[in-house]
């Protein structure tokens, strides 16, 4: 068994790990950070939920000096993930002389200039700010010595391939770059190909770590009564957390409002809402003073809340890698979760589908009668 202190690490870190309550390192971690410490490039392949950001969050806190520039640079598909990976940087650093600043869209640019100005030694960033900063002169990226690609197939699928390419070419060749992702599609091996340089790859395979905590079923229903049967669903189960997961905006709007008149403490989360609304969604649903949140793929990406034990696909996924993502956001950190999927009778094939590219097991089951729900 490896131990975070068999790792060469400042007694300062290791003290902020045993204060974040993380006792021994996941296995993507036990692997990734003694060779980020080595220095070499490296790509990081795990399902969600296995502890990546620490992964490379420790090592980096580890890498950077006092010295007041930018030394590292973490990309990111979205603000929410931004805002989660900085905080995770904060904690491994809260004995170290290391600040680190989210910089985002929806956010006043203004402040984060100030912020910038003030000495950052790694920022976090959504491409499209960072390509902002970058053209304003704010930022500057002669000095960063890591480069950090999280969630790097999401980032793919959002369309900012152009903008990380940009980014990259303002940074030294001189570089360690670490690329992680739950997914390898060609297009993320061709950027590692084109950008990094003889990059050792760790991954850790999906059975070892999805399978025993998520369980997965779907349900039969009919598109005139989906409502319902979702509502009897929710009523017979045990709730801490709940992901609704809807194909479209408007399919959240629609399904907030109905489930919000129907008493349930929900609300929807979609790119349409301005950064204050959404981050007023998440506090709530980070607090638990909602229950359901009601999201959109793009909207709920890499979205990290401990207790969610319920991850609900009322529109089945497009294809099997979305699936793998939404139903990542439960099951998290070693806790158990379930992953529920409707399915209506045309659905049935793309359920199958995704079960046998996925190799999971997902169980049928019925959707609840009135009288089991009344129990
Ligand atoms: P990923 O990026 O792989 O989806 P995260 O880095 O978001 O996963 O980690 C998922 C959760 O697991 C986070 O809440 C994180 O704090 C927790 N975690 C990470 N590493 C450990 C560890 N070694 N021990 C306990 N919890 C951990
Ligand atoms: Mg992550």
């Amino acid at each position: 068994m490896t131990i975070f202190s068999d790792f060469p690490l400042h007694k300062s870190i290791l003290q902020a790990i045993h204060d974040m309550g993380f006792e021994e390192p996941s296995p993507i971690q036990a692997a990734c950070i003694p060779k980020v410490l080595d220095g070499g490039d490296l790509i990081g392949q795990a399902q969600t939920g296995t502890g990546k950001t620490a992964a490379f969050g420790i090592p980096l806190v580890e890498k950077v000096s006092s010295a007041n520039r930018v030394q590292a640079i973490v990309l990111t598909p979205t603000r929410e993930l931004a805002i989660q990976v900085a905080g995770e940087l904060l904690r491994i650093s809260k004995y170290n002389k290391v600040r680190t600043l989210p910089i985002y869209g929806g956010q006043s640019i203004g402040h984060q200039i100030r912020a910038l100005r003030q000495g950052v030694q790694i920022v976090v960033g959504t491409p499209g700010r960072v390509m902002d900063h970058l053209r304003r002169k704010t930022l500057k990226l002669d000095h960063v010595h890591t480069l950090v690609l999280d969630e790097a197939d999401e980032m793919l699928d959002m369309g900012f391939i152009e903008d990380i390419e940009t980014i990259i070419t303002q940074m030294p060749e001189e570089r360690q770059t670490l690329l992680f992702s739950a997914t390898m599609p060609p297009e993320i091996k061709r950027l590692a190909t084109r950008y990094m340089k003889q990059p050792q790859t760790i991954a850790v395979s999906r059975e070892e770590v999805t399978a025993p905590l998520i369980e997965q079923v779907y349900y039969k229903v009919f598109d005139r009564n989906k409502v319902e049967s979702l509502c009897r669903i929710l009523d017979s189960e045990d709730v801490e957390l709940g992901i609704i997961f809807c194909r479209t905006k408007r399919g959240v709007d629609e399904l907030t409002e109905v489930l919000q008149s129907r008493g349930y403490l929900a609300d929807g989360l979609h790119g349409d809402l301005s950064q204050a609304q959404r981050d007023k969604v998440m506090n709530a649903f980070r607090e638990g003073s909602i229950e359901f949140l009601i999201a959109t793929d793009v909207a709920a990406r890499g979205i990290d809340v401990g207790n969610v034990s319920h991850v609900i696909n009322y529109d089945i996924p497009q294809d099997s890698e979305s699936y793998v993502h939404r139903i990542g956001r439960t099951g998290r950190a070693g806790r158990k979760g379930i992953a529920m999927t409707l399915v209506t009778p045309r659905e049935v094939r793309q359920m199958m589908f995704i079960q046998k590219q996925t190799k999971a097991q997902v169980l049928s089951r019925n959707v609840p009668s009135l009288e089991e729900v009344a129990e």
